[in-house]
């Protein structure tokens, strides 16, 4: 190979890098982006992020108290948040059976039909549409950038029962709860999962 060679390959894969710094900025685009387009349906992004929560979470993570900590957001924030959706009728909020200094947030009918026209099914899209090999080293690096970003916050994982210290199969139970669990309750994520 020549000198001349060997100069080109030092300068193509030197253009090929890509900095931190850059892969930082265009991750911060696409979530203002994403962010940008959740002013959709009459709601605003926060009011978007606490119905996709709702979405996501069991049946023991659904009171202000976990959505507050799942969001990193103030006490505040989410008592006016939550209030703007029960006001739109997408959300209801009752008191917890069996402990009635405990609120329950749930989706209502309307609340689904929402969530179905999530302004960012676009983009869940276009992840899809990326190819097996960059969507497995996509998550693999978010998950990582995820999990770090978590740890120094001190915040908790949100993870699901499969990976929880508490869960127990055969039949499948949790033990901090002590209920059984259904397949719908072990798909979704819990406030007080604790990865085993
Ligand atoms: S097993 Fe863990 S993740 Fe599942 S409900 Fe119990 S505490 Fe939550």
């Amino acid at each position: 190979m020549g000198h001349g060679s060997l100069i080109m390959m030092a300068k193509k894969s030197k253009s090929d890098e890509v900095s931190a710094a850059q892969i930082l900025a265009q991750l911060e685009r696409l979530s203002r982006l994403s962010r940008g387009s959740s002013h959709s349906g009459g709601l605003n992004p926060a009011q978007w992020d606490a119905l996709r929560y709702l979405g996501r979470c069991n049946r023991f993570s659904n009171s202000p108290m976990a959505l507050t900590q799942y969001l990193g957001a103030t006490k505040g924030t989410i008592s006016q948040t939550v209030a703007a959706l029960v006001k739109k009728a997408v959300v209801t909020k009752t008191v917890r059976t069996g402990n009635h200094r405990s609120v329950v947030l749930v989706l209502t009918d309307l609340g689904r039909q929402f969530l179905a026209n999530d302004p960012l099914r676009p983009l869940e899209k276009s992840i899809e549409n990326l190819s097996a090999k960059t969507k497995k080293r996509f998550a693999r690096g978010v998950l990582e950038l995820l999990e770090g970003e978590r740890e120094r916050q001190s915040q908790p994982p949100f993870g699901t029962c499969q990976a929880c210290r508490f869960f127990r199969s055969a039949p499948d139970t949790c033990m901090k709860f002590e209920q059984a669990l259904t397949s719908e309750d072990k798909a979704l994520i819990c406030v007080e999962q604790v990865e085993r």
